[in-house]
């Protein structure tokens, strides 16, 4: 029975975000726990152990799972002992025949600008040339040594992301296949001078999709074993920061070239398409008094989702001065006002300064007198049924305006962050949430409209807005006549 060794190492970088992510941000279960904690959630692991225990017998050798919300730079010291505990938990794990690595593939420490090419590079010098298959979100920044270590990357397929499961049984098959001998990965990469943002690259309706089912055609192919195009997290400035297209064939070298690029060519063609048209902050609002019911405000300048601070109270300003005259719901992270209302106590009344506390170059504290409605731990699970952690909560009422006040950034991407909280979204007027797309999936059967805000913040969609030092230039949109990559010309 094949011994197939599971580990997990998700986390996406902001780097414009100066608050750090640190060692504890991550939620950990080692070993066997690895398995209790994920089985039973929509996530890669649960989608390849569904698999493992149908196709074969195998004897599953769980390591480590470290999983945190997106935030700033990893800390130097943070990340190597997270590296080091990955590392000694494989070693422990002893002898394997297989790998099974689950990665986001957009994180980014102080120093190290690869840290998932890192954690591959001492995987392999542990377990040797066995198969090692990893799943990789769509906004994984690729590095050549992920595309070196790695016998098979598979990535996502779907933005919002809805494919965690299924990305996991692609894995987890193809695992299988190289286990039984009867496969030989051959790669072709075109790695595209472009960073992209906005509604084309929604899956089910936008361009993107487009290049996403030329990929899911080509895995269908006798010869396909895995593509996709990795767009990056633009937010990641770190040298190898572009898009790139992956096709990975069963020893077809002319399929893998013709597929890349003809998918690069799709993408490159159409890169002026690939911008996020934004409406400003007082516009947004404007169209929110007059629309037929809810108004999503995507604030993706400050999406925790992205690696954002999450403490930009730029929409909230707008909405307090002058009062809005509707019910909205706004969140922001604010550990010193969650704590303050904490020891003012529920049906108080507080004076707090709000925003500002993680990215003070970004944000203004603004004072807000407020009384406090309800209180919470914070503790809570998200839609695929993964753990939040949001430390001390508090519901705030300021005027219309209800504000929920986590201590650490969570996702504001699904329901669950607010119903958990005792708020539903459909009961307000506008809704704040930080997220670029994601939230589609959980809003758009209850709202009337949506609308992207152009706010200040580290994960803005405005990228020129942003002081990008570490990719490589020139790049759309950043800069003026960039030239086609070499593949296409
Ligand atoms: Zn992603």
């Amino acid at each position: 029975m094949p011994r197939i060794l599971l580990a997990e190492m998700k986390q996406e970088t902001a780097t414009f975000n100066p608050a750090r992510t640190e060692y504890e941000s991550f939620v950990i279960h080692r070993g066997a726990e690895m398995i209790t904690a994920l089985e039973q959630t929509d996530t890669e692991l649960a989608g390849a152990l569904e698999v493992f225990r149908q196709h074969s017998d195998f004897v599953p050798v769980p390591a480590l799972s470290a999983r945190a919300v997106s935030g700033g730079p990893i800390r130097t010291a943070g990340l190597n002992r997270l590296l080091e505990e990955l590392t000694e938990a494989v070693r422990q794990g002893g002898p394997v025949d297989a790998v099974c690595l689950i990665l986001h593939g957009a994180m980014a420490g102080e120093e190290e600008m690869d840290p998932e090419g890192e954690a591959l590079r001492r995987i392999r010098g542990i377990v040797g040339d066995v198969p090692l298959v990893a799943t990789l979100d769509l906004h994984a920044i690729l590095t050549n040594r992920m595309v070196e270590l790695a016998d098979i990357l598979v990535p996502y397929h779907t933005y919002p992301h809805t494919d965690h499961y299924t990305t996991g049984q692609r894995a987890a098959r193809r695992l299988l296949q190289l286990l039984a001998g009867n496969v030989t990965p051959e790669v072709a990469r075109i790695r595209l001078p472009m960073l992209v943002r906005g509604d084309e690259l929604l899956t089910a309706t936008g361009l993107f999709g487009q290049a996403i089912r030329m990929c899911q055609a080509l895995e269908a192919e006798t010869d396909g074993l895995a593509a996709g195009v990795l767009i990056g997290n633009p937010f990641t400035d770190v040298p190898d920061l572009r898009s790139n297209v992956l096709i990975t064939t069963n020893g077809n070298r002319d399929l893998a070239e013709r597929t890349a690029k003809q998918i690069a060519a799709f993408m490159w063609d159409n890169r002026t398409r690939f911008v996020a048209p934004l409406q400003s902050i007082e516009d947004a609002i404007d169209s929110a008094r007059t629309a037929a019911g809810l108004t999503v405000f995507s604030d993706a300048a400050d999406a925790t989702a992205s690696g954002a601070a999450g403490d930009s109270n730029a929409i909230l300003k707008a909405l307090l001065d002058p009062p809005f005259e509707f019910p909205a719901l706004v969140p922001i992270v604010d550990a010193p006002t969650a704590s303050a209302a904490h020891q003012a106590g529920e049906g108080s009344t507080v004076t707090v300064q709000l925003g500002g506390t993680r990215d003070p170059g970004r944000f203004t504290p603004v004072e807000v007198t407020a009384q406090v409605v309800s209180l919470f731990d914070g503790n809570f699970r998200y839609e695929d049924g993964t753990e939040a952690h949001g430390g001390p909560t508090a519901v705030l009422r300021a005027g219309q305006v209800d504000i929920l006040v986590t201590s650490n950034p969570v996702y504001v991407v699904g329901r669950q962050i607010f119903t958990a909280h005792g708020l539903d979204p459909r009961d307000y007027r506008v809704v704040v949430v930080k997220s670029p797309n994601g939230f589609r999936t959980h809003y758009e059967s209850i709202a009337a409209a949506i609308v992207p805000v152009d706010a200040p913040g580290s994960t803005s969609a405005n990228l020129l807005s942003l002081p990008f030092t570490r990719c490589a230039r020139p790049a759309f949109p950043l800069d003026a006549d960039v030239p086609a990559p070499a593949e296409l010309t």
